[in-house]
């Protein structure tokens, strides 16, 4: 195949607060242009912090990331710039993340503002053209965000991200603050609009429900490590990790004709332990109904266990 590598990742530790807190820890992935890669874990296992890094709202302590060939982690502010525009992020709490003095058109149009030297009648053409993709209403432009719903509301946020035609969309839980019944509304509306520009989306989530969907391939973290990552029908169909099992199983299954269809039930008990101090080891190891001796010893690297099948786990070495 000619798969071309788009924003190959090479995350390392960082971020110091008290100690050292590995919020993502030697982390390495590639997310191909036009796809969606669905990023799961737990809160606490380093995936925005890792959607942060990528958008240089945060620097690594070590490790790369390149952006469309090029290397854009060690770029001064300055230079950041130009790439800013090509990669967008799209927060979860469409509440606290709109200035609520702002109008709906000032919001949408504030990235132009910033980012391009269009005239004010250009700028408010490209909001009316892309309120209409998301579903808005032009006539509301001079509304605030708090006459919206929580799913228009979000539309505002994904209008704002797209208005300057990004590459890259990083979407942080977008859903997750939303009603069941608005989540497959927004997640339809995020689909059609990749299609139609063309994006590429990291989607950031918490379970696996949700990214279900929309992925094309999946990566799951615990602790600040991918401990796999696969093609979504891989990962769901032949989970290797116990970590993803257990979050498979937590899932609920119905079968159509009613029969109770049994995964290989894994339960996850007990917390994530804290970052700063992991188990030494494989990081899952104190959670891990098959944890054996190594386990403790020795930490898992990822590996290659079938086509872009990756796993980090004792068991399949
Ligand atoms: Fe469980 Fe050991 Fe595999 Fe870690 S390496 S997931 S503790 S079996
Ligand atoms: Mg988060």
């Amino acid at each position: 195949h000619h798969i071309k590598k788009y924003f190959p990742i090479k995350g390392g530790i960082f971020k110091r607060t008290v100690g050292h807190l590995k919020a993502v820890d030697d982390v390495s992935f590639s997310v191909y242009k036009g796809e969606t890669l669905g990023i799961v874990g737990e809160s606490g296992s380093g995936k925005s912090t890792l959607g942060r890094v990528i958008l240089r709202l945060l620097d690594p302590t070590d490790g790369e990331v390149y952006f469309d060939g090029s290397e854009i982690s060690r770029l001064k502010p300055r230079k950041v710039r130009p790439y800013r525009r090509d990669m967008q992020m799209v927060f979860q709490d469409p509440f606290g993340s709109l200035n609520s003095k702002m109008s709906v058109a000032e919001l949408i149009e504030e990235p132009l503002l910033v980012q391009t030297s269009l005239s004010k009648a250009e700028r408010k053409e490209k909001a009316v053209e892309i309120m209409e993709k998301v579903g808005l209403r032009a006539e509301d432009r001079l509304k605030y965000p708090h006459e919206f719903s929580g799913g228009q509301r979000q539309r505002i946020s994904i209008a704002r991200a797209l208005i300057i035609n990004p590459k890259l969309v990083i979407c942080d839980e977008p859903v997750s603050a939303l009603d069941v019944s608005i989540q497959a509304q927004v997640l339809n509306l995020m689909k059609d609009l990749q299609d139609d520009l063309s994006l590429t989306y990291l989607f950031i989530a918490h379970d696996l429900s949700v990214v279900k969907h929309i992925s094309d391939r999946i990566a799951v973290m615990y602790l600040g490590r991918i401990v796999e990552i696969a093609s979504k029908d891989e990962l769901y169909n032949n989970a290797l990790h116990p970590y993803t099992q257990g979050l498979l199983a937590s899932i609920p299954v119905i079968d159509m004709d009613g029969s109770n269809q049994e995964r290989e039930r894994i339960r996850i008990t007990g917390d994530l332990p804290s970052p700063v101090n992991p188990p030494s080891g494989c990081p899952f190891r104190t959670r891990c109904p098959k944890a054996h001796e190594r386990c403790a010893i020795e930490r898992p690297e990822l590996k290659a266990e079938g086509d872009e099948h990756y796993v980090a786990c004792h068991l399949y070495t």
